[in-house]
């Protein structure tokens, strides 16, 4: 398998797809099976105790899936990868793949609401504590980190505050005291790579700019391969403690010749196996048809961002803007030492007329469409106080950012003008 550096060619010829040994097929074939048949039994035997890897039933692997996971892991730089049937099944099969009951996390409180509730609601009755910290401190994580801490959690462009995680200082402490931090990288494909500033995790909901085009929901979960999940035995039993649903297999022990995969070949063994947050081939192929593109579009929606967020700042009906571009001091500092290339296509801002401006502003918009989603090719906009956010206590709301007036907007690839045009008319509007 030839190897590449460049992202714009790893999205096109990465990853285990050349053509298809079978037919030729350039494009990755839509292998639509539930179950693959064996060789012989001998051939059955060896898979099913994972002397070799190989497909047995689409809930646990499939071929298309593993022309997304093996791109995106010469993509993010990783070891391996396991796509998944949403950002969310994602973001829990990171921290259930290591926690059991009476364990804890320290996450970053600038979370997406989903994994806000995830963390604290479901995963607290699962009996896994999340401790949150503000990202503004790194050395929060330290302090809140105890035994039973299993990793560290946050997003590289956190919305709606958007500023963007100190991912080498808090993977740095994690490293100091044993535990991994998982980056949510899902607002900066190819503009971050968190495995390079020291994160073990990556995870995306594929669902937004690797997709590309708001048509399939999924996620992928990226092992760094770079944390010694041995050296801290303790800390990680799922690991290194007999798994009983496998045979007493010890996965830090059992992965040794298939390289440094332990905690995602558990979490696809394991977690998928029993959980079965399986993607479809269908989803995993309209991904790889969106990160083909990805590299061009994200060049596109972050020049368009740019443009935005300069003409919000100087608009008289508008008060605050948000965007990495405008921010100053360590923010800045931040976000040009993670970023390369852009600095994302999201953006908040607040309209002079409050909350009753902000939802005039939104009714108003033509070509933008009012979504609960990011990362589209098109312009998406949204409230969300009265949405996204809208299942958070006011606290909880603005611990995250949001304040009730604040209006975000993912900034898609249509031209500039009337990207511009439809915010002014929409404006005017506001009040
Ligand atoms: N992470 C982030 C940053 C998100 O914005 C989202 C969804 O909006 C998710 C995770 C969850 O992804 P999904 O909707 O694919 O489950």
């Amino acid at each position: 398998m030839a190897t590449y550096s460049n992202p714009e060619t790893i999205v096109l010829h990465g990853g285990s797809h050349r053509a298809d040994p079978n037919t030729g097929s350039v494009a990755v074939p839509i292998h639509q099976t539930t179950s693959f048949q064996f060789q012989d039994t001998g051939h059955a035997a060896r898979l099913f105790g994972l002397a070799e890897l190989g497909n047995i039933y689409t809930r646990i692997m499939n071929p298309t899936q593993d022309a997304l996971e093996t791109r995106i892991t010469a993509l993010e730089g990783g070891a391996a990868a396991l796509a998944v049937a949403s950002g969310q099944s994602a973001t829990a099969f990171t921290v259930l793949n290591l926690t059991e009951p009476g364990d804890n996390i320290v996450s970053s409180t600038d979370l997406y609401g989903g994994t806000w509730n995830l963390f604290a609601n479901t995963l607290k009755q699962m009996g896994v504590e999340v401790r949150f910290v503000d990202p503004a401190d790194p050395e929060a994580f330290a302090r809140a980190t105890d035994a039973r801490t299993r990793a560290y959690y946050a997003e590289t462009l956190p919305n709606p505050k958007l500023q963007v995680f100190p991912i080498g200082e808090v993977a740095a402490i994690g490293r100091k005291l044993g535990v991994p931090l998982i980056m949510d990288n899902t607002a900066a494909p190819i503009i971050c790579k968190p495995l390079q500033h020291g994160a073990a995790v990556v995870m995306h909901s594929t669902t937004k700019w690797i997709g590309g085009h708001g048509t399939s929901i999924g996620g992928i979960v990226v092992d760094g391969g770079n944390f010694d999940w041995e050296a801290g035995g303790d800390r990680f039993p799922t690991l290194n403690k007999p798994d009983p649903s496998y045979h007493g297999a010890v996965w830090t022990q059992a992965v040794k010749p298939l390289g440094p995969i332990a905690y995602i070949l558990r979490m696809r063994t394991c977690l998928l196996r029993d959980l079965g947050a399986a993607t479809s081939p269908f989803n995993a192929f309209m991904h790889i048809q969106g990160l083909e593109t990805l590299p061009l579009r994200l060049e596109r929606h972050c020049a368009n961002a740019i443009k935005v967020a300069a003409h919000l700042a100087k608009h008289p009906a508008v008060t605050t803007v948000i965007h990495p571009s405008l921010q100053t001091g360590e923010s800045k500092r931040r976000a040009d030492a993670y970023l390369r290339g852009g600095y994302g296509s999201l953006i908040g801002f607040e309209v002079k007329s409050g909350v009753e401006g902000g939802k005039r502003f939104i009714d108003a918009l033509k070509m933008f469409y009012h979504v609960a989603n990011i990362g589209d090719a098109r312009s998406l906009a949204i409230h969300p106080a009265s949405t996204t956010h809208s299942q958070l206590s006011e606290e909880e709301q603005r611990a995250s950012g949001v304040t009730p007036g604040y209006v975000r907007l993912s900034i898609g690839i249509e031209h500039i003008d009337d990207i511009i045009a439809d915010l002014d008319q929409a404006l005017a509007a506001a009040g």
